[in-house]
């Protein structure tokens, strides 16, 4: 191996490391010691030549993102140990302990794992991979090798479906595709529940995980209510309102596959004996919008509220505000006397502050009595870095309209 790079930073920079922040800003850099390309590990150096650790280079405004605070991201085994640990953190966290009741879980969340730029979602045995950093996609072989040591014959699967989150270099183009060939698509339980589940052609790493304690929640709420599913997707949310016992319920999305997965799900879970086969079960592939503008008033008694991400960067918070406001507006508004609303925002330029002050403003614009009866954020397999509080992406609230 090459002798690897050294960065040292400015007199006062090593402070933020020390405490193990996983960023180190290119304005930290007092001077860098060899020609590291994109990707490659480097050690990082206090201005005293202090060792600090180790972490993957990146030309940009963050210069690295920290994977050990010691020698350990040097060694071969770093990869499997780091793997270990997630998993023991999810079994330990109790997400992995009835694999005949949940068997998908995110098996590591970046910055929330100390692995930054690294998202591993677990499908009853496949491992989609999805790389955000230059050195997470040079890593994709290691992780491999990694599951495979750590999941044995349990590993059914490897795909890596970074092409959409891998940062954007000069000549470099990342495809997407299987690492180890095998399961190529699978019915995974959640909470009881069955989904097919398509990473291939499915949004993000084929299934939104980061909703499954808030669905649990919505089943619980559903009894003898008439529900509606907004941006349902592949019907997460309306299976669990289905088993809940329902008295029926309406879905919305404006992709035809995701309602093709919908309907296939709950075929799937009626011939299982999952959720009774005699409740009124509707899909549409419509706009979100103009669906809950043209239902009648007062014909939902839960509404689900969970769209893509209106915020996709900064710059563009204030619209996605005044989108949230109106959707959510239009949803107090329709909903019935005593009616329940789950609402969210998964955009992370967008904090849990601004958006529950959406929800007010949404709330007084209806002139109606609203009162918020619990808040919502991801399960404990998404873990949020204390110093990466955008990592806690997910918000929403359980509205109460009178
Ligand atoms: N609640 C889902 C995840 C929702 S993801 C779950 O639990 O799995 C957001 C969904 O909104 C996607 O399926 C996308 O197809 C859909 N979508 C995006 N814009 C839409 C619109 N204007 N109207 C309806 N659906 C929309």
């Amino acid at each position: 191996m090459h002798q690897m790079s050294k960065i040292i930073l400015r007199k006062g920079k090593e402070e933020s490391i020390k405490r193990f922040h996983p960023w180190i800003f290119s304005g930290a850099l007092l001077s860098l010691e060899g020609t590291p390309n994109d990707g490659d590990i480097v050690e990082v150096y206090s201005f005293k030549n202090e060792f600090l650790g180790c972490g993957h280079f990146q030309t940009g405004s963050i210069t690295v993102r920290m994977l050990s605070f010691d020698e350990s991201a040097k060694r071969n085994e770093f990869w499997k140990e780091s793997i270990e640990k997630a998993l023991k953190k999810r079994q330990t966290l109790g997400v992995t302990n009835n694999l005949l009741y949940t068997n998908a879980y995110r098996l590591v969340n970046g910055e929330g794992d100390n692995l930054p730029g690294l998202i591993i979602d677990f499908y009853n045995g496949t491992a989609v991979i999805q790389a955000h950093s230059a050195g997470m996609i040079k890593s994709v072989e290691n992780i491999t090798t990694a599951l495979k040591d750590v999941f044995g014959d349990k590993l059914l699967s490897v795909y890596n479906k970074s092409s959409m989150t891998a940062p954007e270099r000069n000549n470099v183009t990342v495809s997407d595709g299987y690492v180890v060939e095998g399961q190529q698509n699978a019915v995974i339980l959640e909470n009881g529940i069955l989904f097919n589940v398509n990473w291939e052609e499915g949004q993000k790493t084929g299934f939104f995980l980061d909703q499954r304690d808030n669905r649990e929640l919505v089943r619980k709420f559903a009894k003898g209510k008439s529900v509606l599913n907004l941006f349902c997707y592949t019907g997460g949310f309306s299976l669990y309102a289905l088993s809940g016992g329902a008295s029926s319920v309406d879905s919305v999305d404006s992709s035809q596959k995701a309602i093709n997965l919908l309907n296939d799900n709950v075929k799937l879970n009626i011939e299982k004996g999952v959720i009774p086969s005699n409740i009124t079960n509707n899909s549409f592939c419509e706009d979100a919008i103009k669906y809950l503008k043209d239902s009648p008033n007062g014909k939902y008694d839960l509404m689900i509220v969970d769209p893509p991400a209106f915020a996709k960067h900064r710059g563009a918070v204030g619209n996605a505000l005044r989108a949230y406001q109106r959707l959510n507006a239009s949803a107090i508004d329709k909903v019935a006397h005593g009616g329940i609303i789950f609402t969210f925002s998964c955009s992370q330029a967008i904090d849990k502050i601004s958006f529950a002050q959406a929800i007010f403003s949404a709330a007084a614009q209806t002139g109606k009595k609203v009162s918020i009866i619990g808040r919502l954020t991801q399960p404990t397999d998404h873990p949020v870095n204390i110093y990466h509080p955008e990592g806690e992406y997910l918000k929403g609230l359980i509205l109460y309209v009178e």
